[in-house]
């Protein structure tokens, strides 16, 4: 679960936050009760982590899932291309 950064707007009451990923952004501030609490783009949470995290994880579950060959019928091979015969004028 990521910790988000928030941050007050009105009175700069600073705080993370544990949240879900399917949790509504919190908007009012615990600390005054302004409707100007919001998410800080620099969540520490996701800082530490860095950019490998990502690229590990889809590799991962790239090899482990058997991917399904495409089928030949899919690729527009048979489609002629317009714009030879509109050459021909
Ligand atoms: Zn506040």
């Amino acid at each position: 679960m990521p910790i988000y950064a928030y941050k007050c707007g009105a009175c700069g009451h600073a705080k993370d936050v544990l949240q879900k990923l399917s949790d509504p952004a919190l908007t009012a501030c615990p600390d005054c009760g302004a409707q100007a609490f919001a998410k800080q783009l620099t969540a520490p949470g996701f800082q530490l982590k860095g950019s490998g995290w990502y690229a590990t994880d889809f590799k991962n579950s790239g090899s482990a899932a058997p991917a399904p060959a495409p089928t030949p019928a899919a690729a527009p091979a048979t489609a002629p291309a317009p714009a030879a015969t509109a050459a021909a004028d």
